[in-house]
């Protein structure tokens, strides 16, 4: 488990050092913003939808390297998703950072979310990496409100 940690957090220290997907989605049809005051991190995740598929994901904003690197990772796992997908992939996302540490979780089933899994060992962190996906999941129901993960 100690590789694959290294691996995991140089998957994180690059999204961080190289977000991809970050700036404004012009012609978004979903957008929410998102605050973790914990941390301080904000980000805006901007959805452009079309025929119940997500066509194209920005994120923007700033915030630590986790929430940063984790926006950037979700992005790249969003595009191309239909909205049931976007969910299920909240709930596996979800699954990955809540667990017990000791739970086997299914790495192959997780797949670019299997990433997240070392965000357990840093509970203050938890919400760093969940505040795009809560901010995603509030853009998906198109609520006016800024997301707060406290
Ligand atoms: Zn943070």
């Amino acid at each position: 488990m100690d590789e694959l940690s290294e691996l995991y957090q140089q998957v994180i220290l690059d999204h961080n050092k190289d977000p991809r997907n970050f700036g404004i989605l012009n012609d978004a049809t979903h957008i929410a913003h998102g605050h973790n005051p914990l941390c301080g991190d904000k980000v805006d995740i901007y959805l452009k939808i079309q025929d119940g598929k997500i066509d194209d994901v920005r994120f923007n904003g700033s915030g630590c390297a986790i929430s940063k690197a984790s926006s950037s990772i979700m992005t790249t796992i969003l595009k191309g998703k239909t909205i049931e997908e976007a969910k299920e992939l909240f709930e596996k996302f979800h699954k990955a950072v809540t667990s017990d540490l000791d739970d086997n979780l299914d790495i192959i089933d997780l797949g670019k979310l299997a990433v997240f899994c070392g965000v357990r060992e840093f509970p203050a962190r938890i919400k760093c990496a969940s505040l795009p996906w809560h901010t995603m999941m509030n853009a998906l129901e198109s609520k006016e409100v800024v997301t707060t993960t406290e």
